[in-house]
């Protein structure tokens, strides 16, 4: 009997997960599924990018895995039954089925957050997902010259959004509205760099400033300034699917797979989360942010404890933590802040041209390790230990 593994979403976390659970174990003893209701991996880094018109590289599932050992499988997750090990998934033509694992691996990401202001659900525009991105590419392009643009949301989500909107339309009439400061979160070199390129692309910025309200041609603010916007984007941070929340799972108020440190449902011990989806504890006992910088890693130690739990092998115990914050600011200007462990800016930042190249390095690795999932780490593919022999593993000492 093959061990079912299901992993259910093939971003970042989760391709990631499956790519490397395939390396650690053998395959006549695990059946890997990789569950997605696209059929290609969506470099959700790039939306922003997309939304401007700008193309993203085609990477469907079935040629990234093609003879990997993990069967993508092309199907809408709709609800999870932990306590029966099973999935409820739709696939493209509307057939609803059952799938039964014996191990999942939970990375369905997340979507934007209205945060419930009224209007913004009816009139703003996402950039967390491809069908958003490509609603407000459609309409950016429809758009007449020098429209006003209104992006709302201060965070790196935000500022990669206005910069980059800013920069590919000739026409700027971009404003960003924030309820900080701009960039006050990071080093003064950092912050200073921010302003210098806000400035040369003529974006308005309204600090301090909390949207109330969206209408077709304006967003209001708690003070009841009415900003102008014939378009409105919204990057106010990000809200898991509701699927986790209505399991027997336990989750944070706002839906969040509560894990331990292998990535470990701490009330379901056959259910590991990663990615935007989980709770997971970082470096300062802070939360690690929804982001691939921490997701990646995560999804690497979920995959690794997996693989040890079911071979008898030494869980692993790197720790995780944050090295930078890789901003881009239009095609050709970016702004790397670095970072201590727990995600706190440092007196140090790369800027320019230099750091617009490093962000797109970045990009392209963390893209390249998601295509190439069985390449760049050693094959060590260990049988799994029957389940009646198997004790519950040591913690690998090194790093
Ligand atoms: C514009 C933008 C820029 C960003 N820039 C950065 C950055 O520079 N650095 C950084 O670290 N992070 C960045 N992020 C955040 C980063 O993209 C996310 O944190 C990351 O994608 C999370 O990975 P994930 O695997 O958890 O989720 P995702 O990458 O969102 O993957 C989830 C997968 O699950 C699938 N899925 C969802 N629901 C279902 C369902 N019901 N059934 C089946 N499949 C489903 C989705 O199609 C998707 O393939 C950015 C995000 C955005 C939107």
């Amino acid at each position: 009997m093959q061990h079912r593994i299901i992993v259910l979403g093939a971003g970042y976390t989760g391709a990631v997960a499956a790519g490397r659970l395939a390396r650690r174990l053998h395959r006549d003893d695990v059946a890997i599924t990789l569950v997605n209701d696209e059929p290609d991996f969506v470099e959700r880094v790039r939306l922003h990018q997309l939304a401007v018109g700008q193309g993203l590289k085609p990477r469907p599932l079935g040629e990234m895995f093609a003879g990997t050992g993990v069967e993508p499988r092309l199907a809408k997750v709709t609800g999870v039954d932990v306590d029966r090990k099973a999935v409820a998934v739709v696939d493209a033509n509307g057939d609803a089925e059952e799938l039964e694992y014996d191990t999942l691996v939970y990375a369905l990401g997340s979507g934007w957050n209205d945060q419930g202001v009224p209007g913004a659900a009816e009139h703003a525009h996402e950039i967390a997902s491809r069908p958003g991105a490509l609603r407000l590419r459609d309409r950016l392009a429809d758009l007449g010259a020098g429209r006003p643009v209104v992006v709302v949301g201060g965070g790196l989500t935000g500022l990669e959004a206005a910069t980059e909107i800013a920069e590919a339309r000739p026409d700027p009439a971009v404003a960003l509205v924030t309820r900080g400061g701009l960039g006050d979160w990071l080093s003064d070199k950092g912050r200073g760099h921010l302003r210098k390129v806000f400035g040369k692309l003529d974006i308005t910025v309204h600090e301090h400033a909390a949207v109330t309200g969206v209408e077709a041609d304006r967003v209001t603010t708690a003070d009841g300034k009415d900003i102008p916007a014939a378009v409105t984007v919204w990057t106010t941070g990000f809200a898991v699917h509701p699927i986790a929340r209505a399991t027997a799972l336990e989750v944070t108020d706002t839906g969040l797979i509560v894990v331990d440190g292998t990535m470990r449902s701490v009330s379901h011990p056959d259910v590991y989360a990663v990615g935007d989806a989980a709770m997971a504890v970082g470096p300062g006992g802070k939360p690690l942010r929804m982001s691939c910088a921490s997701g990646i890693p995560a999804a690497w130690q979920a995959a690794d404890a997996i693989a040890a739990r079911l071979t008898g092998g030494k869980l692993p115990n790197t720790p995780i933590r944050y090295v930078n914050q890789c901003v881009s600011l239009g095609r050709g200007e970016g702004l790397i802040q670095y970072v201590t462990a727990d995600d706190r800016a440092v007196n140090a930042a790369l800027t320019g041209r230099l750091a617009a190249l490093y962000k797109e390095v970045v990009c392209k690795g963390a893209a390249w390790g998601v295509a190439n999932p069985t390449l760049g780490l050693p094959v060590r593919r260990r049988r799994v230990v029957r389940e009646a022999t198997r004790t519950d593993p040591a913690v690998e000492t090194s790093a």
